[in-house]
């Protein structure tokens, strides 16, 4: 496999999935676009009922199934109320911190076809207006989306169609930058589904094989916590997800690196499964770490929780300021996309 041909069907793929907005439970674009990308590679991709995209990556293959997991679904928003002075109280889709929010551009999506675009605010945001912008807590009963339209109460944003339910996400503000760095929100996990689409596109090209049958899975409920938890075949024994690599002081991951992650937040990962990871790594000389995520769970959690008999493992590119304005190096999805393809080769 060769990087200067790979990688910028790597970049292509990311930027594609990244522009296309897909909080957890509206994440019909990006189900249709990878629909779409999977048939052109000559595959027949499939559905759960719940809206997750499987392929397999070498059509007649039997036996003993390796699936590989990513996450379509990101954070967002949900409009929780209307309110009187006509900007709206939101929820939040996932974990994403008041302050990571607080600032963007956002668009909100009616139940009736309609998008308006709006900012997520601190209710009394300016600092010539209050003293204490820099210290009040960020929270759910101070925090507003105002809307860029000319709306002064509850009923002209009804006479728009906007209510309550209706979701909203937020501009990723996708950017290629300096020396081979992509900067977006959601990275996690769009990221890995990016390298997940690169493989099958290595597949198709002959540049990547499995003796086993190799699935892809593009879950679409993780950040909620049950992404993977059904819809896989029959023929599963192993199940790695793909998702970011956490990057922070004391671990050992950084957006060069593929992480292979030993124990996260709902336990220690497969010994035997891990360990060949490892080796893959170690043999091909990719730049790796093996580091513990104080605060994670992954869809593997969601599939093995839903009572899966599977060895089970975890890695992906080291992403930085996670559930934030996000930061990955191409080196990173690189070496995740080897370790994939090395792995596979003698599994
Ligand atoms: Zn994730």
């Amino acid at each position: 496999m060769n990087r200067e041909q790979n990688m910028p069907y790597v970049l292509n793929a990311l930027e594609r999935l990244a522009q296309a907005p897909s909080p957890s439970g509206m994440t019909g674009r990006v189900e249709a676009l990878l629909m779409q990308e999977l048939q052109g590679l000559g595959l027949s991709p499939w559905q759960t009922r719940k809206g997750g995209v499987l392929a397999q990556l070498n059509p007649g293959v039997e036996g003993e199934g390796i699936l590989l997991s990513a996450h379509i679904d990101t954070l967002g928003l949900m409009v929780r109320a209307v309110k009187s002075n006509g900007r709206l109280r939101f929820t939040k889709i996932g974990g994403c911190p008041f302050n990571y929010a607080e600032q963007e551009n956002v668009t909100v999506w009616t139940r009736g076809g309609k998008s308006y675009e709006g900012t997520v605010r601190l209710n009394e945001p300016a600092v010539h207006g209050r003293r204490d912008v820099e210290t009040v807590e960020r929270k759910d009963d101070n925090m507003e989306i105002v809307l860029d339209e000319r709306v002064h109460n509850a009923e002209d944003v009804t006479k728009l169609g906007i209510g309550a339910g209706d979701f909203v996400s937020l501009d990723p503000r996708f950017r290629r930058s300096g020396d081979g760095f992509v900067k977006s929100r959601h990275l996690d996990d769009k990221a890995s589904s990016a390298v997940l689409l690169s493989l099958a596109h290595a597949f198709k090209q002959g540049e990547a094989a499995c003796a086993r049958p190799v699935y892809v899975m593009f879950t679409n409920y993780e950040e909620v916590g049950h992404g993977a938890s059904a819809g896989q075949p029959d023929n599963i024994t192993d199940m790695i997800a793909v998702d970011m690599g956490v990057v922070a002081d004391d671990l050992k991951t950084d957006e060069y690196k593929v992480s292979i992650c030993a124990k996260d937040s709902t336990g220690p990962f497969d010994y035997a499964l891990t360990n060949a990871l490892i080796d893959a790594a170690r043999r091909h000389e990719l730049a790796y770490a093996v580091d513990v995520y104080p605060f994670y769970g992954s869809d593997t959690a969601a599939a093995l929780s839903a009572g899966r008999d599977w060895r089970h493992a975890l890695v992906g590119p080291g992403v930085a300021a996670s559930h934030g304005y996000e930061r990955v190096h191409e080196d990173g999805l690189w070496n995740t996309l080897l370790l994939l393809k090395h792995y596979l080769q003698t599994a």
